[in-house]
């Protein structure tokens, strides 16, 4: 709990955990990662997803079979 080095600054803490907490939620006491799906172009999905076991693409039960740039598409 030392401030003897100077390069971990509260700020810096607080912009390492603002870009950790990005890609995960918060629910209770525990972390999950949010879903990867992207809703529009610039809006990911905010459910939370199932605990990765080893797959990348993280995905909520909504989107997980979903296609990965099914948007890319602009099918209406
Ligand atoms: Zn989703």
């Amino acid at each position: 709990m030392s401030a003897g080095n100077s390069e971990f600054t509260p700020e810096f803490f607080d912009e390492s955990s603002r870009a950790w907490m990005q890609n995960k939620k918060r629910i209770g006491e525990s972390m999950v990662y949010r879903c990867d799906y992207l809703v529009t172009a610039d809006r990911p999905c905010k459910n939370s997803a199932k605990m990765p076991t080893g797959i990348s693409p993280r995905r909520c039960k909504i989107h997980i079979n979903k296609e990965p740039k099914s948007i890319s598409k602009n099918g209406c």
